[in-house]
């Protein structure tokens, strides 16, 4: 089954405003014509006014990093997905690694955000995958099956669908070393057929599933060529306009 490619740059913390506005406009001047594929840009919150301003009108969407899952109330430094939707996003970036391990947060508040996500009309790209200790003692599956089922604990089928998913093996993040593109496709096949045994056969073929970890122009070919690998979340590579145009004009090799 055919699904539509997508695309999305995480900025991390990285970028001043001015940056953002550098960075976004070389991009928008670049994506006049990606009908075929989703392109999604995630500054920090600082920048994400701006950047929605400057993509109006353009064919890149904007993504949050990160939401707490409350609407609104005293949370000192949190930012709610009503404040993210009013801002213009349309995704949210949940449960990255970087947030399990620097924030400590687990499977149950991901999938509190999640929910949270969704109750305001946002896409979550729910973030997932195995550190090299789990993947040397042969635990990946394992692991992979536990955070899909925790995160994704009492959903909807409607909202599973809508979900994007990102297999973001943590020892390949950051680091230059990215999963062959067998064991990428070993471990999105594996995630699918975990969704058609949760839910059902249509609904594991409708999700997207990217994958995410040193993507750079040279491997996404390879990596978009596998057929459970349906787009890329792109860290370090997504910082410069031309590796990330790249990157998203990967058909065109
Ligand atoms: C990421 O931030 O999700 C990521 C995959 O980073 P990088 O592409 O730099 O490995």
């Amino acid at each position: 089954m055919k699904r539509r490619p997508f695309i999305a740059g995480n900025w991390k913390m990285y970028k001043t405003i001015d940056e953002a506005l550098v960075l976004v406009s070389h991009l928008k001047e670049a994506f006049l014509e990606e009908k075929n594929v989703d392109v999604v840009v995630a500054p920090p919150f600082t920048a994400l006014k701006v950047v929605s301003d400057q993509i109006k009108d353009s064919v890149i969407q904007l993504s949050a990093q990160d939401t707490f899952w409350e609407e609104s109330g005293a949370y000192t430094g949190e930012i709610s997905p009503a404040m993210l939707r009013d801002v213009g996003c349309r995704y949210v970036i949940v449960g990255h690694s970087e947030r399990r391990r620097y924030f400590r947060e687990d499977n149950e508040m991901i999938n509190r955000k999640i929910k949270a996500t969704l109750n305001f009309s946002l896409v979550p790209i729910v973030c997932i995958g195995e550190s090299l200790e789990e993947r040397e003692m042969g635990h990946t599956f394992n692991v992979i099956e536990r955070q899909i089922n925790e995160c994704l604990y009492n959903l909807l089928p409607d909202e599973v669908k809508s979900l994007i998913i990102a297999y973001e093996p943590i020892w390949a993040i950051g680091t230059g070393q990215t999963a062959t593109d067998l064991q990428a496709q070993e471990a999105h096949q594996f995630i699918r057929q975990l969704l058609s045994s949760l839910y059902d056969t249509h609904l594991a073929n409708v999700v997207r599933i990217i994958y995410g970890g040193s993507v750079k122009p040279d491997n996404i070919g390879g990596l978009m060529a596998q057929p459970d690998i349906d787009g890329a979340l792109v860290g370090g590579a997504s910082l410069n306009a031309p590796s990330f145009i790249d990157i998203v004009r990967f058909e065109r090799g």
